[in-house]
């Protein structure tokens, strides 16, 4: 009996070999420098920053080369399938711009590497197995759950290193014949991958972002493939699935270094050259004075699903990534203000090795800035699109008069220096609904110096008898005069050098007329507004507080 007779009894019904694969997915005809990334998510229902950080650093590095970005559906862990899990993933890429070049959804395959869906690469994954198993690098075990839990009782018990390695793999002492035997009476398997390594020797292992390490050699029999659904484990699928699709470069969590060690002995083991790897830092926050990881469980800002539910537009939500990703990248785009983060040059070198502190306070700056930079009818259109998923009240008051909306978007927009006070489209409902007469109903006027009735009533109808205007060009003109009429100082330096000769100054008189109208002390610019609202709606709002 032979390696060759277990692997057929093991895979009867696999007849291709390696190289028919490697015929099925000949090696891409792409430039040399150009990268193949991939982003291989599993669908678990939810998308991670952490995740989605490495899937821009993948679409940039492809861009970046005129490479190829693909996605993989990891879906091997059948257990921990979601319903709908695969179109958020899908869902969440489209709505970034970033459209794999190759992919698999709703049956449509688009690429020549597919499938692109772990659970259906089966075939594939059995047929490297059988190699490995014909070479003896892979073998069956036996032992039960029992077994194996006593034996890593007795290793934490002994402070020994855990792991089914040396004398602690059983089943790789088995003879041959003892397998088939114990396969033909039915005992249930899973197959292990067979180390050579030795746990006292190091290796040299590149990363691109950490550089050099030197590494423990691996010298544990993985599990290669489950028993209960035939699929690979991770590590297995890894090794194959970027083999085949002819991955260069691969951008994953920190928490994959440590069974780097693994992976590289089975691609040793195929004779296969590994891709380079990219381990990317944990993503951090501040908590207090102290930072500490972004959790799943404690913060909202850690799943994908808050950047869209609270509207971020999603440019926001990569700049502020890639600022974290590279740090040179803020000053990159400073200089080049106009040009697309898909320009910049990633570099793994200047990326953190230790931890990349994410700001959501950053993330509110670079969003206001973009959305200032927006067209009146950009911001339409993307609120708009956000109001329809997210916000039935901003979508009601979108419809009812979508120019009179824009309208209102359009103060102190499409100019050097545009309004800067909104940082995301749930923001802007709170910061428009005064321009809405049956939304305003304001029960705190936020008045400033001025605060008697009176004199409110006295500057709000003087103004409206005398003063009022919509001319932009006379308008500050007027409210000047209204101060000077009233015993406010229309003019700073007046005011500064003798203030007790006024009542207050023409600031006060200013934030009399907005809060008047608006009930806020702090909105864009007055005039525009105005002429939004009109002089019947002013009036109405003003003579309330005189009549
Ligand atoms: N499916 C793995 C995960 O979600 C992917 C890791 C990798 O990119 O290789 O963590």
């Amino acid at each position: 009996m032979t390696n060759k007779d277990l692997a057929e009894l093991i895979f009867p019904d696999i007849n291709k070999t390696i190289e028919d694969y490697e015929k099925m997915y000949p090696r891409r005809t792409i430039e040399e420098s150009a990268a193949v990334t991939r982003f291989a998510p599993s669908p678990t229902g939810y998308m991670h920053i952490g995740n989605f950080m490495q899937a821009i650093i993948d679409f940039v590095i492809a861009k970046n080369t005129n490479g190829i970005f693909y996605l993989r559906n990891e879906d091997t862990d059948q257990a921990r399938q979601i319903d709908g899990a695969v179109e958020l993933i899908m869902d969440n890429l489209n709505d970034y711009n970033m459209t794999p070049d190759e992919y698999e959804f709703k049956d449509q395959v688009i690429g020549n590497y597919g499938p692109y869906i772990q659970s259906k690469r089966k075939e594939i994954y059995h047929t490297f197995i059988k190699h490995l198993i014909s070479i003896g690098r892979a073998y069956p075990c036996f032992c039960t759950k029992e077994e194996l839990d006593e034996m890593r009782e007795f290793q934490e018990s002994r402070k020994v290193r855990p792991g089914y390695h040396g004398a602690f793999a059983k089943c790789r002492k088995l003879s041959i014949e003892e397998q088939i035997e114990r396969i033909k009476n039915g005992d249930a398997y899973v197959i292990r991958f067979k180390s050579n390594g030795d746990f006292d020797r190091k290796f040299r292992f590149i990363d691109e972002v950490k550089g050099l390490l030197m590494l423990n050699e691996n010298d544990i029999d993985d599990i290669i493939m489950k028993s209960d659904n035939q699929l690979p484990t991770y590590h297995f699928a890894h090794v194959v699935d970027d083999y085949l699709m002819g991955t260069t470069h691969v951008i994953r969590g920190e928490e994959w270094l440590s069974s780097v060690s693994k992976h590289i002995e089975m691609f040793d083991a195929f004779g296969f050259k590994a891709p380079k790897y990219i381990h990317t830092p944990l993503i951090l926050k501040k908590d207090g004075n102290s930072t500490r990881k972004i959790s799943k469980r404690k913060d909202p800002e850690a799943s994908m699903s808050y950047y869209s539910e609270l509207g971020y537009p999603t440019m926001a939500v990569v700049e502020s990534l890639m600022t974290i990703i590279n740090s040179n990248y803020e000053q990159w785009h400073d200089a080049n203000p106009d040009k697309s983060y898909l320009d910049f040059e990633y570099n793994p070198k200047k990326m953190s090795s230790s931890g990349a502190l994410y700001d959501l306070m950053k993330l509110d700056d670079i969003s206001k800035n973009i959305i200032s930079k927006m067209t009146k009818e950009e911001l339409y259109e993307d609120s708009y699109k956000w109001s329809k998923k997210y916000s039935d009240s901003l979508k009601s008051i979108i419809e009812k008069d979508p120019e009179y909306y824009k309208s209102i978007l359009n103060i102190e927009r499409e100019q050097v220096k545009p309004r800067k006070d909104i940082a995301k489209y749930s923001d802007i409902e709170g910061l428009i609904w005064y321009m809405y007469d049956d939304l305003y109903n304001p029960t705190d006027y936020e008045w400033g110096n001025v605060t008697d009735k009176n004199e409110i009533s006295k500057i709000l109808k003087t103004y409206m008898d005398k003063y009022f205007t919509l001319d932009s060009e006379e308008w500050f003109n007027k409210v000047k005069e209204l101060a000077d009429e009233l015993g406010y100082a229309s003019n700073m330096k007046d005011y500064k050098k003798n203030p007790d000769n006024y009542k207050g100054n023409v600031a006060d008189v200013a934030t009399v007329l907005r809060v008047a109208l608006t009930s806020q002390s702090r909105t864009p610019d007055l005039c525009q507004i105005m002429n939004i609202l009109g002089k019947d709606r002013i009036l109405e709002r003003y003579s309330s507080f005189y009549k």
